[in-house]
């Protein structure tokens, strides 16, 4: 799997899509919610715990981490969400 599909696997791992984020623009808001918890579990706290602060599944945490340092680009790259209509 390319970078952009491993993007794109991870995000979907954070729930549904809801499209665009709010605050900067990038194509998937689910963005945000993978940064934090990736960025939580770099600072020390266990992936159960920050699995269930952020309520999102172990799996979901463990993606975020695996793809190490993300970036605007990477997520520019992963494309847009297929919101449901
Ligand atoms: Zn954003």
């Amino acid at each position: 799997m390319n970078r952009p599909a491993r993007v794109r696997a991870a995000l979907a791992l954070f729930g549904p899509a809801t499209g665009p984020c709010g605050l900067c623009g990038l194509p998937d808001r689910r963005h945000r919610l993978l940064e934090a918890v990736a960025e939580n579990v770099h600072a020390g706290d266990g992936v159960a715990f920050v699995a269930e602060m952020y309520g999102v599944s172990e799996t979901a945490v463990l993606a975020a981490v695996a793809l190490g340092r993300t970036t605007r680009r990477d997520f520019l790259r992963a494309g847009p969400p297929e919101v449901p209509a």
